[in-house]
């Protein structure tokens, strides 16, 4: 994996992080807390990878399903089923 590419927005420097992910279902708020992505250290701006995706895409199903207004959750890769 590449640590250290150009962001392409600002030609920053991107470097591996953890961030807090955010999804605002609209009547539902899920926080997602230590998702790995690769941030710029200039404009802030956050990739993920596929993988991360898809986890985030899982946790997101099971908190609709739990109908919870605000999720707050913790990444783990073994989320994903
Ligand atoms: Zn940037």
């Amino acid at each position: 994996m590449k640590t250290e590419t150009k962001c392409p927005i600002c030609n920053g420097k991107k470097e591996q992080g953890k961030v807090t992910f955010t999804v605002d279902l609209g009547t539902n708020l899920i926080v997602i807390r230590d998702t790995p992505a690769t941030v710029c250290s200039l404009c802030g701006e956050q990739w993920i990878s596929d993988k991360v995706a898809e986890n985030i895409e899982a946790v997101v199903r099971e908190a609709k399903m739990k109908n919870r207004m605000i999720e707050v959750v913790n990444f783990s890769l073994e989320n994903v089923a």
